[in-house]
């Protein structure tokens, strides 16, 4: 890959969520590098409450008084594809979409109610769905394009009064997982990162000494590489990458057990075998299902 100074001249990066925090930092990185920046930002609170058009301005200025080029946008991501005209409209093109627009509405399981549920779904799922369905007829077309989702390790690992938010942010790696498979023929390239950085959202969750060293200016440069045109073949990955330092993710898949697919297979010859099911001592690290009908034949040998 190229190194420490990429640049991304002629191309339009869209940035949702960019009127603060992580999606700020790519949208003044971008706008340094040559590129043409949308913008996005609702401009609501953190729980999603609210709109205002200062969020997206006052970074729109910022990359402008920096010498850059960058217009703004105030629809929320579940309009992705008046985001993605801005860029259409302002600039001939978008090359890269940043999915990162966010909110939380934190609560307890058992306190859920269904606005906190389908709002959570709407901004992360349906926001990143929209976005990119509304990009994808021009990467596919210009045959280039480099998308990143955001996920979250809430979402990886679970988090305790996020049910919402973990649902929402699993959801973005199945969602990158097959853009990548679907837009490998394109040039398409998709990742996903679960990303921690100190922010209005992390703020009050986390000590003052832990956020310092959080900036969200060091998600940047992963971003920054994964797409960039020199990125062909990293897609589909996921990766957790915060404070400087950064990590791949994969599936593992135990040895498995293997029963006769017939009348003696019950309960009691999987428990017979649950060592097996447990066994990670030689993992597969599988992109696709267990060959099934390889196993269906290794089983007929069972004795
Ligand atoms: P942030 O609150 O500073 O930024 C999110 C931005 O998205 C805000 O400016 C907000 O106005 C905007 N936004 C919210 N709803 C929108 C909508 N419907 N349409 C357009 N814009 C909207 O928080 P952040 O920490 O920078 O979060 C960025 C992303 O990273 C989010 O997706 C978040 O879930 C994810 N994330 C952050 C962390 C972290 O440690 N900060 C950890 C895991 C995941």
């Amino acid at each position: 890959m190229a190194g420490s100074e990429l640049r991304y001249d002629g191309q339009t990066v869209v940035v949702t969520g960019a009127g603060g925090g992580l999606g700020k930092a790519y949208a003044v990185f971008f706008g340094s590098r040559g590129a043409n920046v949308v913008v996005n930002d609702l401009g609501g609170s953190f729980k999603g409450e609210g709109t205002s058009s200062k969020a997206a301005d006052v970074v729109v200025d910022e990359i402008k008084k920096a010498g850059g080029k960058a217009v703004a946008n105030y629809d929320s991501v579940e309009f992705g594809e008046k985001i993605i005209d801005t860029a259409i409209q302002n600039f001939g093109r978008v090359d890269i979409l940043i999915n990162n627009a966010g909110i939380l509405r934190d609560v307890s399981f058992k306190n859920m109610k269904d606005a906190d549920w389908d709002l959570i779904n709407q901004v992360h799922v349906k926001g990143a769905y929209k976005c990119a369905r509304a990009a994808w007829p021009h990467f596919r077309k210009q045959k280039y394009g480099r998308v990143i989702n955001t996920a979250s390790a809430a979402g990886l690992f679970g988090s305790f009064g996020q049910t919402n938010y973990s649902a929402a942010k699993l959801a973005q790696v199945g969602f990158t997982e097959t853009l990548a498979k679907e837009g490998a023929k394109y040039n398409i390239i998709a990742n996903v990162i679960a990303p921690i950085a100190a922010s209005r959202m992390t703020e009050t969750v986390m000590p003052p000494d832990v956020l310092e060293n959080l900036k969200p200016d060091w998600v940047v440069p992963l971003v920054a590489v994964l797409t960039h045109s020199s990125n062909k073949s990293e897609s589909g990955s996921i990766f957790e990458v915060g404070g400087g330092h950064i990590a791949k993710l994969r599936w593992e898949r135990s040895k498995g057990a293997l029963c006769k697919a017939d009348e003696t297979f019950t309960p009691g010859s999987i428990l017979a075998k649950w060592a097996d099911v447990n066994d990670f001592s030689k993992p597969e690290y599988p992109d696709g299902p267990a060959n099934f009908l390889e196993l269906l034949e290794q089983a007929k040998q069972l004795p």
